[in-house]
């Protein structure tokens, strides 16, 4: 019946109706994790529909709210712990063509949610600007998606993640009868980042912005592991080189790269960075005192055209392991600075080749961090649970990428706010319904 009613509001052309596309705009990359897998694969939307205009999208949700269906929205569909799944059927608002670049001034970009952050950071380069931090999927995700269901990227190992001032100011909308729409500034925000999108709609985005740099990109070869994990622990430290990325990959996660098979060694661990082209005599002295061999370098002139290493680096790398074998997954680590190599050992001689390292340096409040996504040869949940808890009994801490609840995942995040955030702005519960747990909050990490 509601159906019916809003295609006649909206009009038959702006509903999408069809199964295929239905399904397709339900699910993101959820089944990286076997386990949302399972839990997830057979929820889809009962349509969707791409607002073009704020009043367009206030309309819905007045629909919403009067027929008491819900709504679940969309970015580019790229998070991976089934955030933009909805959970009970409703409407899926897929925000992509709310994609415009409001405003511009010296140190801050205004942007609709929907615009996709490959197209701004283009932009921004263009102007002699670049945003600091963004997601290894930056070329298709949302601004809106990044910051209701990411954390960190590239730019991170220099401004830390999405809590660090990184997001100066949000509009939102609510999910009521008559939706209000307010701004958001200061730690408000963190009712509205990485949430899920369960509070309100957030609809534009204000984000500082710096001035251009030239980035080199690299791809550095060692021989072992443990020699690139010093060098990247090194470069990460070093204040007089400037840099974007720090990535540093096990072998054999290297050999799922299959366009760079061309460039890479066997056996050989590597890094893949980003470094600013004025710190590169720097750069070659510490590749020089750990051993390294450059494999690959792209001139700072080639920036964002063509290969890009950061396409091999944070959860790029669980893609390139998912295409070379269905059995694949992932964690989400963090190594204690000072103990990384006995924390490696320790679950090395645990598990063998069942874990593979992955360490992406991040900065998080003012500490450089071995952020890691380790690539997890899959056998069942009980085993993937049974390396979760060792790990955490040995003090790498765990961001659990394996629940689709909000707040079970990780990332300290302020529930109880988020929850009384989420009663104030969405009455009935309408909003990505079933994504923030019913359970004790004494569970909730
Ligand atoms: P979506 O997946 O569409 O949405 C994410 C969540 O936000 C959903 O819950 C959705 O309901 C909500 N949402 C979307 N837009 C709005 C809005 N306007 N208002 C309210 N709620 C909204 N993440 C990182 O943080 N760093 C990485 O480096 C990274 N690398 C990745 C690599 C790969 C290969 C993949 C598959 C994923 C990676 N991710 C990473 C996860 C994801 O790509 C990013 O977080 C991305 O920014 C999500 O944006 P999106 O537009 O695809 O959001």
């Amino acid at each position: 019946m509601w159906l019916e009613k809003l295609i006649e509001l909206v009009g038959k052309e702006k509903v999408i109706i069809s199964e295929s596309q239905r399904e397709r705009l339900s699910k993101d990359y959820y089944w990286y994790s076997p386990v949302l897998f399972e839990e997830l694969k057979d929820k889809v939307a009962d349509c969707a529909v791409k607002p073009i205009s704020i009043e367009e999208i206030k309309e819905i949700v007045t629909f919403a709210v009067a027929n008491k269906v819900s709504v679940t929205i969309r970015g580019a569909g790229t998070g991976n712990y089934g955030q933009a799944i909805p959970l009970k059927g409703g409407i899926v608002l897929d925000l992509t063509k709310l994609d415009k670049l409001l405003e511009l001034t010296e140190s801050t970009v205004k942007v609709q949610a929907g615009m996709r952050l490959g197209a701004l950071e283009k932009t921004l380069r263009k102007q002699g600007k670049e945003l600091r931090i963004y997601p290894s999927t930056f070329m298709t995700s949302t601004v809106g998606g990044f910051l209701c269901g990411g954390s960190g990227g590239i730019g991170s190992i220099r401004w830390g993640n999405l809590w660090d001032g990184n997001i100066i100011g949000v509009t939102v909308m609510t999910f009521e009868g008559e939706p209000r729409i307010f701004e958001v500034v200061g730690e408000e925000m963190e009712d509205y980042i990485h949430n899920y999108g369960t509070t309100g709609i957030v609809l534009e985005a204000i984000l500082p912005v710096e001035e251009k740099q030239e980035w080199t990109q690299h791809i550095i070869s060692f021989p072992t592991f443990k020699e690139a994990v010093k060098f990247g622990d090194e470069l990460a430290h070093n204040e007089a080189i400037t840099k974007r990325l720090v990535s540093v990959c096990e072998w054999p996660i290297p050999s799922h790269f299959h366009s760079l098979k061309n460039v890479l060694q066997d056996d050989k661990s590597i890094t893949m960075l980003e470094i600013e082209e004025s710190c590169l005599k720097d750069l070659q002295l510490l590749v020089d005192k750990y051993s390294g061999t450059s494999d690959l370098i792209i001139p700072a002139s080639n920036y964002h055209k063509g290969l890009k290493v950061s396409d091999f680096t944070w959860n790029h790398a669980t893609l390139w392991a998912h295409k070379h074998g269905e059995n694949m997954t992932y964690l989400q680590a963090r190594f204690k600075v000072d103990q990384i190599f006995e924390q490696m050992d320790t679950l090395r001689e645990k598990f063998g080749e069942e874990i593979q390292f992955h360490f992406e340096y991040i900065k998080i409040k003012g500490e450089i961090t071995p952020a890691s996504l380790p690539v997890i040869l899959y056998q069942s949940k009980e085993r993937l649970y049974e390396i979760i808890d060792f790990c955490r009994s040995i003090g790498v801490e765990i961001n659990d990428p394996h629940t689709y609840l909000l707040g079970f995942g990780g990332y300290n995040l302020k529930m109880e706010q988020i929850m009384k955030k989420k009663q104030e702005n969405d009455p009935f519960d309408l909003l990505n319904p079933g994504k923030i747990p019913v359970k004790q909050e004494s569970e909730i990490i």
